[in-house]
């Protein structure tokens, strides 16, 4: 290592140290000791000092022992005669430099003073699980921390677009020469937010702790790595987590010591600037620190430093496309044409059809082009898409339909919202401008079908509509066999079938999890229902989704099958042998992690609360989401705490065992108000059309004593039931 790059890090590192120290004798000496100190909705505390030290900080006071550990971790700068091996020191300066960071910012959040106007500054536990959920699954290669600023704004922009274009999320942060990447993108007019995956952190280095104790925070929830092994952290980051920092202008002694913390986590730095190299020894998978002071090939640099593996998907439309683009959004002054919504007719609709009627790669369209329409204007739309394969058949249509949405919207400049004769298109002006025409919707729908349904897709062609008669007439035949996919759907009960669908897809970071996907009881994380999983395993017969055969019914009350029995105790590396699926109170049904909701017991209550992982705020279990989620997750069956996907709070057979619905007291109101004509519904089929209105929320009571109150007003019906426990 460099002696400059060395002596840089180790005074950056004396300089936060002393900063930090400063900053928590002033708070204690202004707000006490046991002042309450903590980053927003986490269950990891301050998570670097959490994970590599173990260390549990709640107060102002607990920061005292991670201070020392950071004190003991500074070294001199390494002597003009002295020359000894100082990457170690680096290093150590690298540790000291994060905690601090870490405890700077827990005190800002104390004060108020972050996040920084326009930055997200902290990133909660829900942003580590759905983000976490990509990383599995591989829609996401790696991250990007960039720091400083591009020489002017038109490089910021090229350089996250190409992040971009490669799934890759980028944060961007910190300043050079007082200017931020984060006001240079502004200016620009770049979308930013997680949906875009270019994620602003706060405009100085010492912020850039979020992104890295977000990283680490990994180790521990998707590794299973236990809190204060500091080493196996490290590895696991090192070895899991493709990130890499990316630093543009100037370097100063702080970034020097950030960015021998992020080395570390094997994460290596790119420059822009002449800056004395680092070549392998062993740390990151690659060089630690390189430059490269072309911007045309700088995020390939990147890219290839850490080994970061992208898969682009080519598609021949003139617009980028990768899933960063499907959150992004096409404002009303952005727009060329639209289809759908409230402005106009529109459907899509996927159906099979016998593989001599399908000519496979057809694109037809009928009826005027992007060229005709009026700038700004709304025109009826109807995709139709007629799919043909071997092992095709009716059940997979309405999976394949939904993928319409995606495969739409990653496409840059393109918006998609909804589906069905519900959906809402958008082309831009940008998109327009670039050539993107009407007919790209089929390249893509073509392409990716292939690319993503090639199993069980093969042949496909696409139709567009876009008169106002072709839409209507196709919109017809479309509606009816909606209603019928519905019709049969809403049929479809745990008795109607013979075989369920288990998905242990969440056994890479939950090792003994198991989810028993049932007709009516979708995975906890909402996204496999029981066809979605059955497609799955006709297209993946040796993936997470496999038939399970129920067997010899045990309990059909609790749920139990002997099938199911057998199977989970396999599957659960001979953990687990029972799982009664409609009760939460005898053997519920493991909870990896990503559950959309949890169902907990509130024993005064005679009943049950639930919460969903949008809502931050308190609940009458006296615990919010995120430390409710800490204690239920991991793969573990804890009786009375149960991980759930929402649409199973609707189901006929949510808790059916426990007493059900009747049992349900208390739910956030935006969840309530998302699910109430279906929660309506079920109130009346309970027989108490009146329950929905006795439901409490946030509004009426967060604490025990609230909630009895609300509900012995109202006579709830769980106050009469048989005591739960
Ligand atoms: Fe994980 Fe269960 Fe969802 Fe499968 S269904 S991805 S195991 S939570
Ligand atoms: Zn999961």
């Amino acid at each position: 290592m460099s002696k400059i790059v060395a002596s840089a890090a180790i005074r950056g590192a004396k300089a936060l140290v002393t900063e930090a120290e400063k900053l928590i004798n002033k708070a204690i000496g202004e707000k006490g000791k046991e002042q309450k100190v903590e980053f927003p909705e986490t269950a990891f505390f301050l998570p670097m000092a959490n994970a590599l030290l173990a260390a549990e900080i709640r107060t102002l006071t607990d920061m005292l022992p991670v201070l020392k550990e950071a004190k003991s971790l500074l070294h001199d700068e390494p002597t003009r005669e002295l020359w000894l091996p100082y990457l170690g020191d680096a290093l150590d300066s690298g540790i000291a430099a994060l905690l601090a960071e870490e405890m700077i910012c827990a005190i800002r959040y104390l004060y108020g003073e972050e996040p920084q106007p326009d930055c997200n500054g902290f990133f909660t536990d829900t942003i580590l699980r759905t983000l976490g959920i990509q990383l599995v699954d591989g829609r996401m290669p790696g991250f990007a921390a960039i720091l400083g600023a591009a020489p002017d704004n038109k490089t910021a922009v090229d350089i996250v677009r190409e992040f971009q274009k490669r799934s890759i999320m980028t944060f961007v942060g910190s300043s050079a020469n007082g200017k931020s990447i984060i006001d240079q993108l502004k200016e620009e007019k770049v979308e930013m937010g997680w949906d875009t995956y270019i994620v602003p952190y706060g405009r100085d280095t010492v912020t850039g702790i979020y992104p890295l104790n977000w990283a680490i925070r990994g180790a521990l929830t998707f590794g299973g790595i236990k809190p204060g092994r500091a080493k196996e952290c490290l590895l696991y980051c090192k070895e899991r987590v493709f990130a890499f920092g990316l630093v543009l202008g100037q370097l100063d002694d702080i970034k020097y010591a950030t960015g021998a913390g992020a080395i570390n986590m094997g994460f290596p730095i790119i420059a822009d600037t002449d800056i004395p190299e680092i070549r392998p020894t062993g740390i990151c998978t690659y060089e630690h620190l390189v430059k490269e002071f072309n911007y045309k090939k700088i995020v390939q640099k990147c890219i290839e430093v850490r080994g970061v593996k992208v898969k682009i998907a080519e598609i021949p439309i003139p617009v980028a496309y990768s899933a960063a683009f499907e959150g992004e959004r096409v404002r009303r002054e952005n727009m060329h044409v639209q289809f759908g919504g409230k402005f106009s007719s529109a459907f899509e609709y996927v159906c099979s059809k016998p593989l001599d009627e399908v000519e496979d790669g057809k694109i037809e369209i009928v009826g005027p082009e992007i060229d005709d329409m009026k700038d700004g204007g709304a025109y009826p739309l109807g995709i139709l898409v007629e799919v043909a394969g071997r092992k095709m058949q009716h059940d997979f249509e309405p999976i394949l339909e939904r993928q319409v949405h995606t495969f739409l919207n990653e496409a840059m400049g393109i918006f998609h919202m909804g589906q069905r004769n519900m959906c809402w298109i958008r082309i831009s002006k940008e998109a327009q401008k670039k050539g993107f025409k009407i007919k790209h919707f089929g390249t893509i729908i073509h392409a990716r079908l292939h690319d993503t349904y090639g199993k069980i897709v093969d042949k496909a062609q696409i139709t567009i509509f876009t008169t106002q008669e072709d839409v209507e007439r196709v919109m017809k035949e479309a509606v009816k066999v909606y209603e019928e996919r519905d019709a049969r759907l809403a049929g479809m009960t745990d008795e109607s079938v013979d075989t369920f669908y288990s998905c242990t897809l969440c056994q890479s970071f939950a090792p003994n999890h198991v989810c028993m996907v049932k007709p009516e009881r979708i995975g906890l994380c909402g996204a496999y229902s029981w066809l979605d999983a059955k497609a799955c395993y006709e297209l993946n017969p040796a993936g997470p989704n496999q038939p399970v055969k129920k067997g010899e019914a045990l309990d059909s009350v609790r749920g139990e099958w002997k099938g199911v029995n057998d199977f989970l105790y396999n599957k659960s590396n001979k953990t687990l042998s029972r799982f009664h699926g409609y009760s939460i109170m005898s053997f519920p049904e493991t909870s990896c992690g990503c559950f959309e909701c949890i169902i907990a017991v509130l024993p005064e209550a005679n009943g049950f609360m639930v919460v969903n992982r949008e809502y931050s705020g308190m609940t009458p279990a006296g615990m919010k989401f995120s430390t409710l989620a800490g204690s239920v997750g991991g793969g573990n069956q804890t009786p009375g705490f149960m991980g759930v996907g929402r649409l199973y709070l609707v189901s006929k057979k949510f808790i059916a065992a426990d007493g059900g619905l009747k049992r349900l007291v208390w739910m956030p109101k935006e969840l309530k108000n998302s699910l109430s004509d279906k929660l309506k519904k079920r109130c009346e089929e309970e027989g108490t059309p009146d329950l929905f209105d006795k439901i409490a929320d946030e509004t009426v009571a967060v604490e025990s004593e609230q909630l009895l109150k609300f509900l012995q007003d109202r006579s709830h019906p769980a106050l009469s039931m048989p005591a739960l426990v």
